[in-house]
């Protein structure tokens, strides 16, 4: 197992105390991880800053050339990055190898494409005499910040476009789940020059809070909580850097009457539940039609109580368990509190595991209302609510009545009303009769509080680069 931070071309430990990495299947410590002191930190920020005058210089041919590189790597050696990412994430090794790690290859080969095709405006003669061009160019060293939830993902969404436009990176994964990024950052320095993309190590308010007010740091991109994403305006602020923020989500699920039941709650078992509800596009507030309510509630009950999370043959189990110890006991802390209120019945779950695993059960919370704290705040757990709605403005209003603004999506079999459903919704993502699903050429990223910016797609190598204007006088 690889414990090495790469800063320039050098892998070193950290310098400094830092927490145990758990296994959250059993609980227990898989190893320590130093993390990067001041010093290493300043150094990982100085080789990017060093890196950058020759790595914006390449074309987008030789960067692409990188980027396939390293997803020839990653599936190559993809049972081990899974391994890994299971180990440390503690998700059924299944869904890592056959649904994550080919999702990850394709961004990292969809960003060498799109580099090299990335369209922009004409050129030409705007004022007599002067031929005008615009050019998209690198920005400079980009801090960038991933979560716990999807960590190999998080940072290919990440990187492939910040180095597909020309810059550096100062990468810090989650304190939680470092080990896939520790493996890649090898990957990283076979492929590319020195100082192009770094690697440190720690928390939050030691390590990244660091990084995020270095002045010689140009653009923060960020994948986390709210607060955090806060945080980081804050220090953007200081030297008006650039910032991407993907922050969480609380997705409302339209579920009209005329709805096909069985894709209905097909769709919520697998899209409500997956990576254990810890996803910020989870299906995870479902407004159901008065007529459909009831049975909706009694399938969708008897669906997630099949849901297979803990079984000691992990390829046997549908979703694994929650992060941490913390996490599940927020997860409990949200449920019980739901669960004192005299018109919310959990149908089924409602429990932590067993054992000493971070587990929690699937949980479905029927009943509940607009104003409850389950309906509103993010649980990030394998917890659905169910609300009642009695006409599409009721379910409109209610779907966009929240801080939040992500993913959203509307079932219905008449095509009409979901369009004019969708357009009324105030998400970044709306979809019809299906959810969760996610495409490489296609923009991921909220609205509101959700944050801004879009990772994947054309519009994550606009974020990443800068819009400029050369002007040349005719003689
Ligand atoms: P978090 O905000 O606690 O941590 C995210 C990252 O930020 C970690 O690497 C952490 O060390 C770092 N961090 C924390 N405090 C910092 C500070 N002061 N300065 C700099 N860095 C700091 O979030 P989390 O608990 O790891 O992840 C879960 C959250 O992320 C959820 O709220 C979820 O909705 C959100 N999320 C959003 C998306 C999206 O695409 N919008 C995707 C995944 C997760």
């Amino acid at each position: 197992m690889f414990t090495e931070m790469l800063i320039g071309a050098k892998f070193e430990k950290g310098t400094e105390a830092g927490e145990p990495v758990l296994n959250p299947r059993t609980g227990e410590a898989i190893l320590d991880l130093p993390e990067a002191g001041e010093r290493q930190i300043e150094a990982a920020v100085a080789a990017a800053e060093k890196a950058f005058a020759g790595w914006s210089r390449t074309t987008p041919a030789e960067r692409s050339a990188c980027l396939l590189k390293i997803a020839d790597r990653i599936e190559a050696d993809a049972a081990e990055f899974a391994r890994l990412e299971a180990l440390n994430c503690g998700k059924p090794i299944n869904a890592v190898l056959n649904d994550e790690i080919p999702a990850i290859v394709d961004c990292w080969r969809f960003f060498a494409g799109a580099v090299r095709t990335m369209p922009g405006q004409v050129a030409g003669e705007y004022l007599p005499g002067h031929t005008s061009m615009v050019r998209r160019d690198a920005i400079g060293v980009v801090a960038s910040i991933a979560p716990w939830n999807y960590p190999l993902m998080m940072m290919a969404w990440k990187l492939a476009p910040a180095i597909a436009g020309g810059n550096t990176v100062v990468f810090k994964p989650s304190e939680q789940t470092p080990l896939t990024a520790l493996k890649l950052a090898r990957v990283l320095a076979d492929v590319l020059p020195e100082g192009v993309v770094n690697v440190v190590l720690g928390r939050g308010d030691s390590v990244g809070s660091p990084l995020i007010n270095h002045a010689k740091v140009n653009m923060i991109s960020i994948t986390g909580d709210v607060a955090t994403g806060k945080k980081v305006l804050q220090a953007a602020a200081k030297s008006v850097k650039r910032t991407h923020l993907e922050l969480g989500g609380k997705a409302p699920v339209v579920v009209f009457d005329d709805a096909d039941l069985d894709a209905v709650v097909t769709g919520l078992r697998a899209f409500g539940y997956y990576n254990a509800g810890q996803d910020c596009t989870a299906a995870c507030r479902i407004y159901a039609g008065r007529k459909i309510y009831d049975k909706l509630v009694a399938e969708l009950t008897s669906a997630v109580s099949t849901i297979r999370y803990d079984l000691p043959d992990d390829t046997q189990n549908e979703i694994g368990p929650l992060i941490s110890r913390r996490q599940r006991d927020r997860v409990a802390s949200f449920v019980e509190r739901a669960a004192e209120l005299k018109h919310i019945e959990i149908t089924t779950g409602g429990k932590p595991g067993e054992g000493s695993g971070f587990f929690y059960q699937p949980t479905v919370v029927a009943g509940a209302l607009q104003e409850d704290e389950i309906v509103r705040r993010e649980v990030f757990g394998p917890v659905v609510s169910v609300t009642r709605f009695s006409d599409v403005d009721e379910a409109v209003a209610w779907a966009n009545d929240s801080d939040y603004g992500l993913a959203s999506s509307v079932w219905t079999k008449d095509i009409s009303r979901a369009m004019a459903t969708a357009a009324r919704l105030q998400y970044g993502c709306t979809w019809i009769n299906t959810h969760f699903m996610l495409c490489n050429e296609m923009p991921h990223g909220g609205l509101k509080q959700s944050g801004y910016g879009k990772d994947m797609s054309l519009y994550a190598l606009e974020d990443y680069t800068a819009v400029r204007h050369v002007m040349i006088a005719h003689g």
